[in-house]
């Protein structure tokens, strides 16, 4: 039984709660209260609240379009959380100099992950992104994604809802094999974001102007609307890690 109190140091509108995280009625209860929130209330209650704080939290960036976002957040909040970053080893050269732009903007501290090397080195030579997509993402993303997982209790992501129909589905807290996955920003819309950006002048990533809305490896990321130039021509939507 882990315990949960919703209680926060500026206001007491929500109730003190005693969760099991592992309980699907008790994240049902979690997404109920969380789901009055804004995002901003959403991670001061969450780093408010002793015992959600004490568990070991990630939170994943991909330094993508919307990434600046929720970064932002922390960062006015002053929360200070570790950002894990996938390094797939196929990253626009534009991706990793935004990662470094705002790591120094936000003072945040990257911790990479990396696949292993045979392994990287075995999709890099069979160009396993033309031939078994699913296989690359495996090998790439999952696997050293997994290695993670392993020893965290909640995992925190930026996905939005409107993003792809998969996201739309998402809860602000939902179980995933063994793991919590917090999306503080499930319900938040696009003309948000946009604006959020525009009012604090935010760094965007430098590939947004020339047309690309979604950005991940170079190998499968194409111009396009929203996350329609990934995997252009491809059934697949998602790189795995979310599912
Ligand atoms: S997004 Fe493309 S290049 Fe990157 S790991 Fe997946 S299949 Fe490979």
């Amino acid at each position: 039984m882990t315990e949960i109190c919703l209680e926060t140091k500026e206001t007491s509108r929500w109730p003190v709660q005693v969760i099991d995280i592992h309980q699907d009625r008790d994240i049902d209860r979690l997404n109920t209260i969380f789901k009055e929130l804004s995002p901003e209330e959403r991670l001061r209650a969450f780093y408010e609240n002793a015992s959600l704080k004490s568990r070991k939290v990630i939170l994943t960036s991909s330094f993508g379009t919307t990434a600046v976002y929720l970064l932002h957040l922390f960062y006015r909040q002053t929360i200070r959380q570790e950002v894990v970053f996938l390094n797939t080893g196929f990253h626009f050269n534009e991706t990793l100099a935004y990662k470094e732009l705002l790591s120094s903007n936000f003072d945040l501290h990257v911790k990479e992950l990396q696949p292993e090397a045979w392994k990287h080195s075995f999709a890099r030579k069979q160009s396993l992104w033309k031939t078994d997509p699913d296989l690359c993402c495996s090998v790439n993303k999952v696997e050293p994604m997994l290695q993670i997982k392993k020893t965290a209790d909640i995992w925190i992501s930026g996905l939005m809802g409107w993003q792809n129909s998969h996201r739309r589905n998402l809860n602000i807290f939902q179980r995933q094999e063994g793991i919590l996955k917090f999306y503080p920003l499930i319900d938040v819309g696009e003309d948000t974001v946009r604006q959020y950006i525009e009012k604090w002048d935010l760094p965007i990533h430098p590939l947004k102007p020339l047309g690309y809305e979604s950005i991940g490896c170079r190998h499968c990321t194409f111009r396009g609307k929203g996350r329609q130039g990934r995997w252009l021509g491809k059934t697949k939507t998602e790189c795995g890690i979310h599912r």
